[in-house]
């Protein structure tokens, strides 16, 4: 209530000048089903997991509105693959409002893939099966894995065909609908600050700085001049953590648009992202990316400051200098470099001592594991095995080592391990001069290097069983992704190397934007 909404309704795609956002109700959907809940995050929001066919189920699929409930698609803009592209918006999410968790502190509901909004453009509203387990599942295990991430409570199944205009498996047809229940404490992006920019809607600018600053950022205090310049930087701080988090676990977004920022610096929109395979700056998963690679892995970092400059010249009309806002454009930098440098010596089980040779070894990592064409995951957690060896019987190295990058590399190419092979030579020196024991060594490294992780094929074959009907894969991965450090020794084939087959599977490896 304290930012300007339109009340108007859900009355077809339109430009919505001057508003935040639009009331609207979701779309009843035929028979909506749960397939999955986050029993965790229920707990934390008070909310109980729906059983049998009854009301919660159907509130889950937007059937029914509890009379607390404002529902409601919010107004962004954004730039997309580099383009202004003006008014995009909420055209398939629909907020029904806020909930206080256990804790008192409040988190925002919305059902994605719950019917047209006015944002819709010329889409349906709709969400598919498959790309809603991928939303479910990923940010659920994005959240196990410690990355700043939304969240999702529900999967349910909407009873409903959708039909994509693509290509999947061969052939464009009908799939099973689905709507799941996204949460975070606030889905506003860089681009709802970007819309009110480019239309010179100052008054909502400031309304909606303000709301961001004393709702989720109050430490900050009062909003000013000077406290929109300390905000920025909050955003580029965060943003920041975010994507060290995800160069480390081999995370790609795959659609870094600035509507698909989100300015608590948390990992939102769940759409054709990847988990790295062979280890390639180079690669994403999205084929609608596949000319220009603007969201390949290596570019994230890149990515996220030409979105923070998008956000901070959308921000300058609110203070008094907009070069102020540069300061927080090195916040990033700065941020960046030293949170990805951190959390990679966390995963080498080595602390901070030579400043300078530490950062050579970090930096020289990534090349090393490309050219290997290593599996980042399972290499970080083969070799968090290793400390005691290590440390103990040098003569071992060697062997250690060939048993190391056969499990962990995807290429037989003669020599194409050497760069690798000999970066672990030198780690095993640096290693060495670690005075912890080997076992608190290897304790850390085994929790700061996943066993398990969203591995695309997974996901993939989770999905094509649910198509079936058969749900058991999808629990499956769920469960053991809630735990991705320990060992689940009965899943072992969930750690295990991409197979071969999986390389080009559309859906393994290759994902378009819209689904
Ligand atoms: P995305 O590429 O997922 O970030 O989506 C970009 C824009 O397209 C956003 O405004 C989405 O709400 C909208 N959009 C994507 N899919 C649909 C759909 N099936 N129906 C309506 N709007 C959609
Ligand atoms: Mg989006
Ligand atoms: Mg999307």
């Amino acid at each position: 209530d304290e930012l300007r909404g339109e009340v108007s309704g859900n009355k077809g795609s339109r430009q919505v000048p001057g508003y935040h956002y639009s009331r609207v109700t979701p779309t009843p959907v035929r028979e909506p089903k749960l397939l999955a809940w986050s029993d965790e995050l229920g707990d934390y929001l008070g909310l109980a997991k729906p059983v049998g066919r009854g009301a919660a189920e159907s509130i889950l699929g937007g059937n029914i509105l509890l009379p607390s409930m404002k529902p409601f698609a919010a107004r962004y803009g954004g730039h997309q693959f580099g383009n202004w592209a003006g008014q995009l918006g909420d055209g398939r999410a629909i907020s029904l409002g806020q909930v206080a968790a256990t804790d008192g502190s409040p988190w925002e509901i919305q059902l994605k893939g719950a019917g047209p909004t006015p944002y819709s453009r010329r889409a349906d509203g709709r969400a598919v099966l498959r790309s809603s387990v991928r939303e479910f599942l990923c940010s659920e295990a994005m959240h196990y894995l410690g990355v700043p991430t939304t969240r999702a409570l529900s999967l349910v199944a909407t009873g409903d065909e959708v039909v994509r205009d693509m290509f999947y498996n061969g052939n464009a047809r009908p799939e099973p609908g689905a709507i799941v229940a996204r949460v975070a404490p606030t889905f506003i992006r860089f681009g709802n600050f970007q819309i009110m920019a480019a239309l010179g809607e100052m008054d909502n600018l400031r309304a909606l700085a303000d709301y961001v600053i004393r709702h989720h950022y109050p430490e900050l205090g009062e909003p000013s001049l000077e406290v929109y310049v300390r905000w920025f930087e909050e955003v580029a701080r965060r943003t920041a953590v975010m994507v060290a988090h995800w160069m480390t676990v081999g995370f790609v977004h795959g659609v870094m648009n600035t509507d698909n920022m989100s300015i608590l610096g948390v990992t939102i929109d769940y759409g054709p992202y990847g988990w790295l395979e062979p280890y390639d700056p180079d690669w994403t998963p999205n084929t609608t990316d596949f000319g220009s690679r603007r969201y390949a892995f290596g570019q994230q970092p890149h990515v996220a400051m030409w979105n923070l400059m998008a956000l901070a010249q959308a921000l300058g009309p609110l203070v008094a200098d907009p070069q102020a806002l540069r300061a927080g454009l090195d916040v990033y930098a700065d941020t960046f470099s030293a949170t990805q440098h951190e959390l990679l010596l966390r995963k080498l089980g080595l602390t901070a001592l030579d400043n300078a040779s530490d950062h050579a070894l970090t930096e020289a990592l990534p090349a090393a594991l490309a050219e290997a064409e290593a599996d980042m995951t399972i290499f970080f957690r083969q070799l968090s095995y290793l400390p005691a060896a290590l440390l103990t019987a040098e003569a071992q190295e060697e062997k250690l080592f060939n048993e190391l990058l056969a499990q962990s590399t995807y290429t037989d190419a003669p020599g194409a391990d050497l760069g690798l092979r000999e970066w672990l030579h030198r780690y095993a020196l640096r290693l060495r001069q670690e005075t912890a024991s080997p076992e608190t060594i290897q304790e850390g490294m085994l929790a700061a290097n996943p066993k398990y992780v969203l591995r695309n094929y997974l996901a993939q074959q989770a999905i094509e069983a649910a198509e079936a009907g058969d749900l058991s894969k999808l629990n499956t991965l769920f469960e053991v992704l809630k735990t991705p450090f320990a060992e689940h020794p009965e899943h072992e084939e969930l750690a295990a190397k991409r197979p071969e087959w999986a390389q080009d599977k559309p859906g393994c490896a290759t994902l378009s934007c819209s689904s």
